[in-house]
Order: structure tokens, then C-alpha cells, then sequence
């Protein structure tokens, strides 16, 4: 294969490009936003960087970790303890009661049911499997009755005082770096709304009067706005029923500046499901930041996201008395992902009514591959994901006979 569109700037869409070109593809990426990176997107603040998207790199991210490594990207330790959060806000488990709990649930096998009903299945205290389920909702950002209990065992591996990390500079430097090296063949404001395609041929055309044409696709955006682009002929039914099905949770993140300075510190609000936390910085010293993540619909409708942040900074105030925060509203800054254009939700989640099919997901269609987060299987929903479907995706073009 000589010459390859990529469509989407995303970590999966610039894993794939570099992958391509270090492969002597000729390729060209389109991506509709003024910036690559989508779900990843690091943004000054407070003096320091804030991830809007993605933050959390977590010790079992091989292939980030090598591609960092070989773009010469350090990892900042963070401090944060992401799968020890201390359970707060009205419901008093202890974090070693949730803890020791989450080691009987590693071993629960998955009747495919809610994960309430599943749960139930260990007769915890009610308050330790309010914890869990919370805990559970917010990461997969997705309400716990639609959510696969197959999930409780992958979150079991994510509990636990293991450390987590960024990527020095924001994790958006990843992509940038990627981009720079693929030059001017990135083109961003670049929303491509129809492709057609034949057997060994593609025609795209995109906003901005763009047109390119290429002997293979790599479609790398997220299920959810997929049907915003026109494909002549369509796409078969298998693909789009596919497409469809996939369910997405919703997300906001908060930043609060701190007057003062704190040390890491993971605390979980177990009835607005949210978390919050203090990290450190590339020197090892506590950020004036603190961070916090709103996951499931629900909870951004009960913190009133789509108003602005002062439902949402009452809350964390009275959540955190132990931290010196700036609660004024025109000092923070917020952003929901509910809304986001090119994404309209978070990411995949698991979902009992509409499960995921991988196999449906990453099968190519003529001339057109798929990648992004979504058809990354046991990754989904991960920046470790996105880059594993990106290389998937790159090896599948170059490969065709
Ligand atoms: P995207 O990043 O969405 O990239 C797709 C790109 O396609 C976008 O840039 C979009 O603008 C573009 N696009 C869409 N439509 C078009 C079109 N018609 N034409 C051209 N371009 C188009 N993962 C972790 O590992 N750790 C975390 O801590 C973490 N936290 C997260 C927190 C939040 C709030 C969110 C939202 C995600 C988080 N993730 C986390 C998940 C991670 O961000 C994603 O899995 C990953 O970034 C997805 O990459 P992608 O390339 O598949 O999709």
C-alpha cells in the first residue's frame, strides 16, 4: 500500500500515521478540531498544565510508555494514589474495608448481569458496595444498571496504592510530537464529512475546501459521530449496527487552585460521584491544583455542569475543608465532555444492553480500516487503547495484499 488518509487526529490516528509513514506510506491525516490530541488535552493553568481529557498513565501502559520513551517524553510521577481513593461524603466505609472488599471481587465471575445485582452476590455492608459501585460508575463514567459485571473484575485491577504518572509537559505532548514529525501532511481544521470509496480507492472530502484522495482509509474517530460522515456507497449494516451499539458514558473535569500548596491525596464523593486529588509536580514538589473528575450523566445533571462550575465548587468545598481552595468561579477552570462536538460523550463503556463487539468493530470494510478507543477490546476507553488500535489498524493497511 503506497499512499493512506488518516481521519482523526487523536492518539489513535497519529499512532497510526507514524506508523504508516515510518513504513513508507505516503499519509495524510484530517483531523476537524484546531488542535490534535482530541480526548487527550493538556491546557496551562495556575502555572502548572491540567489535562481537560486523559491524565492518568497508569503502570501497565506499555506501548505508551515505549513510544514516549523513543519521542524522548519523560513520565512525571504524580504521587496521586488513583485506585486508593478514601471514600467520603455520607456514606462511612472505610478505604480498607472497600479495599480488602475489592480483593474478594478480583475472583467473582461475571453472570452478565448489572452490577448491583453482581455485587450483591458477596453480601457486603451496604455502604462498601455504594463505595465500589461509585467508585466503578465514575471511571466508567456510565450508570452501574446498564453496566457489564465483567467490569467489576477489570476494576479490581485498578484499586489498589500502586502510583500513577503524566507525561512531562501534558500528555497532549505526545501528540504533538507525533504531528511534528508527520509535518505538513497533519491538516487540522479539516472535518471530513464524506468518503468515497471503492474497492482499492478512497475520495475524501472535508471542511475548509479539502480534498484528498488515497488507496486506503484509516477511520479514527469515535463511534458516536461516525454517522456524521456521509460514505458512498454506505457503510454495510454489520458495520454500522456496530458503530451504533457503541454506548458512551459522560464526563466534566474541574481545576481549583489551592492558596497553599498540598500533598497527594485521593478522595472520592460517594453520593455526587466524583473524585478529587492533590499531585505532585516534574520536581517532586505539591501542585497549587486541585484536580476533579465527574463521571455518568447523572452526576453532571445533579452538579449542574452545563450551568457552570458554582453548583460544583460548593460541593468540593465542603467535600474537601482540609485543603486551602480558591472557590471563586472566575478562578477555576472547567470543561464537559458531554457536549464535546466531535465526541459527544466520554468514552466507550461496557454496557449490558448494548454490548461492545470488537470483532464486528475492527473488521475493515474494502479500502477502510477502524481505529480509536473503542475497538481496542480489554483497552477501550484507555490512551493505551487508543495507540494499541492505532498500530493495529496501520499494520492491518500495510499489510493488505
Ligand atoms: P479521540 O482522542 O477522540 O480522537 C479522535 C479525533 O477525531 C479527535 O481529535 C476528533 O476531533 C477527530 N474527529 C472526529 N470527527 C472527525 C471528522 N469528521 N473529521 C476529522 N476529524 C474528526 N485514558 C487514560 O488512559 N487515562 C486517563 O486518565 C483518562 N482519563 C480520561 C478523562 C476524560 C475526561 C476523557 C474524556 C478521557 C479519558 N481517557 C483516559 C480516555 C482517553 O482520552 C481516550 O481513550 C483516548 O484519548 C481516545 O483516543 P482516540 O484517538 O481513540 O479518540
Amino acid at each position: 500500500m503506497r499512499s493512506a488518509i488518516v481521519v482523526g487526529g487523536g492518539y489513535a490516528g497519529l499512532a497510526a500515521a507514524d506508523a504508516l509513514a515510518r513504513a513508507g506510506v505516503d499519509v495524510r491525516v484530517l483531523e476537524a478540531r484546531d488542535r490534535v490530541g482530541g480526548r487527550v488535552w493538556s491546557v496551562p493553568f495556575a502555572g502548572a498544565t491540567v489535562e481537560f481529557g486523559a491524565e492518568f498513565v497508569l503502570p501497565d501502559y506499555p506501548v505508551m510508555r515505549s513510544l514516549a520513551d523513543r519521542l524522548g517524553l519523560g513520565l512525571v510521577r504524580k504521587g496521586t494514589r488513583y485506585g486508593y481513593r478514601k471514600p467520603a461524603g455520607g456514606w462511612p466505609a472505610g478505604i480498607e474495608d472497600v479495599s480488602r472488599a475489592m480483593e474478594s471481587v478480583r475472583s467473582l465471575p461475571p453472570i452478565g448481569v448489572g452490577l448491583r445485582k453482581s455485587l450483591a452476590r458477596l453480601g457486603l455492608p451496604d455502604a462498601v458496595s455504594e463505595a465500589i459501585i461509585a467508585r466503578v460508575e465514575i471511571s466508567c463514567t456510565y450508570p452501574a444498571e446498564d453496566l457489564d459485571d465483567a467490569v467489576l473484575a477489570e476494576s479490581a485491577g485498578s484499586f489498589g496504592q500502586f502510583d500513577s504518572w503524566t507525561l512531562a509537559g501534558g500528555n497532549a505532548r505526545l501528540a504533538s510530537v507525533l504531528a511534528d514529525g508527520l509535518g505538513s501532511a497533519v491538516h487540522c481544521g479539516a472535518a471530513v464529512r464524506r468518503v468515497r470509496w471503492s474497492d482499492d480507492s478512497v475520495a475524501v472530502e472535508a471542511s475548509g475546501g479539502v480534498s484528498e484522495t488515497a488507496e486506503a482509509l484509516v477511520l479514527a474517530v469515535p463511534a458516536s459521530v461516525t454517522r456524521s460522515i456521509e460514505f458512498d456507497p454506505p457503510l454495510p449494516a454489520w458495520k454500522l449496527g456496530a458503530l451504533d451499539a457503541v454506548r458512551y458514558g459522560a464526563a466534566a473535569k474541574l481545576f481549583v487552585p489551592l492558596r497553599s500548596p498540598a500533598p497527594p491525596s485521593a478522595v472520592l464523593s460517594v453520593p455526587e460521584r466524583y473524585w478529587c486529588y492533590t499531585q505532585l509536580d516534574a520536581d517532586g514538589q505539591p501542585l497549587p491544583v486541585l484536580g476533579v473528575f465527574a463521571g455518568t450523566p447523572a452526576a453532571l445533571g445533579a452538579l449542574e455542569v452545563n450551568r457552570g462550575p458554582e453548583r460544583w465548587l460548593r460541593s468540593v468545598g465542603a467535600l474537601r475543608p482540609d485543603l486551602d481552595l480558591e472557590l471563586d468561579p472566575a478562578e477555576v477552570v472547567m470543561y464537559s465532555w458531554a457536549e464535546d462536538p466531535w465526541v459527544r460523550g466520554s468514552y466507550s463503556a461496557p454496557s449490558i444492553s448494548s454490548p461492545m463487539d470488537t470483532a464486528a468493530l475492527t473488521a475493515r470494510v474494502g479500502p477502510i480500516v477502524f481505529a480509536g478507543e473503542h475497538t481496542a477490546g480489554a483497552w477501550h476507553g484507555l490512551m493505551e487503547g487508543a495507540l494499541r488500535s492505532g498500530l493495529r489498524a496501520a499494520s492491518e493497511v500495510v499489510d493488505r495484499p
